[in-house]
């Protein structure tokens, strides 16, 4: 599905500032497209009301999602860390899950 398209059928979810009517039968036409965000010019198919809309482009996420607590992705410094870390424990693997395993 292209842009228009995409944004065509998002556009149901939402209503005309004018009508009030959903936007199921909107036109859409593509000002501009810059990185992540794009400009539209949506007409209501009720009632012919022209305005002009800005959106945010957001990349496909995993469907899983982030975990709850994650802030960012990992990095290439992270994996480094957890590379260095494992490369000095000699525990088993049920210590090395423990937060801070005590190795006698
Ligand atoms: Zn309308």
């Amino acid at each position: 599905m292209n842009l228009i398209g995409l944004i065509r059928e998002r556009a149901r979810n939402y209503r005309c500032v004018n009508c009030a009517q959903t936007l199921g039968d909107c036109e859409v036409r593509l000002l501009s497209q810059k990185d992540a965000h794009c400009t539209v010019e949506v007409t209501c198919g009720n009632c012919g009301f022209t305005f002009i809309a800005v959106l945010l482009l957001k990349p496909k996420t995993h469907p899983d999602g982030l975990p709850k607590h994650a802030q960012e992705p990992i990095s290439s410094d992270d994996l480094l860390d957890v590379h260095e870390r494992l490369k000095e424990f000699d525990g088993s693997f049920t210590e090395l899950l423990q937060p801070r395993a005590r190795r006698n």
